[in-house]
């Protein structure tokens, strides 16, 4: 069987196809928010929204010939469809918060899908965390998420370094996540810890766990190689990365280092279509003269860490 991965999606996101931008693109910040406000507008009859949207990704990623997925699901609702799918891979279930005094309530909301499908989890389609972003999780649930990673020995995922604005906020303490994002949801953001978002992840002893790192567009080299020396991989987004005006993924850089890459699409919310052979056809010409054809496709062509294929 050859190997298609598809490093990260989130399938329950589908529902949000419409607001994905168009080639123009649309600044993250300004996208986000967006994508929030509809979140917590949805009805009551969000279920449902969410498990069709499940089912019509995971049609499209067989349609694809996708054989491995990484799923980041808030709800745990696409663990079942993605296990009983044939995909392989892992799904990440969500956490994230600003508020210390619900770290204990989100963590345990998370533990208890988690707790729930484990037993029902295999070596080739694993259940894992998935830590938001430096910037959507207060430190104490850092710590507290962290901790319960390290003590199960779950797979983890991390977005880190997506946009400027990330990187602004938490070196600068400047830019659009404060004067939009938190303000417009009203948010009580962290206190920006003033160094790069891969330092960040290392200080809180992140980086340790050898996470899968979604983005990591905004780094210095000297992030890369604390990635690198760390053993952590990371996941390029390139269509995402465009749309969401984040810039281009140092990728010669991380494969410079060692660093395992993968490809993935990212949601139907930012991305047109869940096809990773759409994705290879930008990765190419987006890294032209920097990183050959070839170095890209074999990123297609291995399965997530943490799994082992049960048919070979
Ligand atoms: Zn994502």
């Amino acid at each position: 069987m050859t190997i298609l991965t598809n490093a990260h999606t989130h399938l329950e996101l589908g529902w949000l196809a419409d607001a994905c931008p168009g080639v123009s693109g649309q600044p993250f910040v300004s996208w986000l928010t967006h994508l929030v406000e509809r979140r917590w507008r949805l009805g009551s009859d969000w279920r449902r929204i969410y498990e069709a949207a499940i089912e019509d990704g995971i049609l499209e990623l067989l349609a694809s010939g996708a054989t491995h997925v990484g799923d980041i699901t808030a709800t745990g609702i696409s663990i079942g469809p993605l296990l009983a799918s044939g995909l392989k891979g892992i799904v990440y279930v969500e956490v994230l918060g600003l508020d210390e005094a619900q770290a204990d309530e989100r963590l345990n909301q998370a533990r208890a899908i988690i707790d729930a499908w484990r037993p029902k989890e295999r070596s080739d389609m694993r259940v894992g965390l998935s830590i938001h972003a430096p910037y959507s999780v207060h430190p104490v649930l850092w710590e507290k998420a962290l901790d319960y990673a390290r003590r199960e020995a779950l797979p983890l995922c991390i977005h880190v370094a997506e946009s400027a604005a990330e990187y602004d906020y938490l070196s600068l303490d400047t830019g659009p996540l404060v004067d939009e994002y938190y303000l417009a949801l009203n948010l009580s953001p962290i206190r920006a810890p003033m160094v790069t978002p891969v330092q960040y992840l290392d200080n809180l002893g992140a980086l340790e766990l050898k996470p899968l790192l979604v983005h990591t567009i905004h780094v210095a080299q000297e992030d890369v190689l604390r990635i690198a020396a760390n053993d952590c991989s990371v996941v390029h987004c390139p269509r995402s990365n465009l749309r969401l005006q984040c810039g281009r993924m140092p990728l010669e850089a991380f494969l410079a280092a060692g660093v395992p890459v993968y490809l993935g699409t990212d949601s139907r919310a930012s991305c047109p279509s869940l096809d990773i052979r759409d994705e290879l056809e930008v990765a190419v010409a987006l890294h032209h003269g920097k990183v050959s054809p070839e170095a890209i496709e074999a990123m297609l062509r291995r399965p997530l860490p943490y799994t082992v294929d049960e048919s070979t």
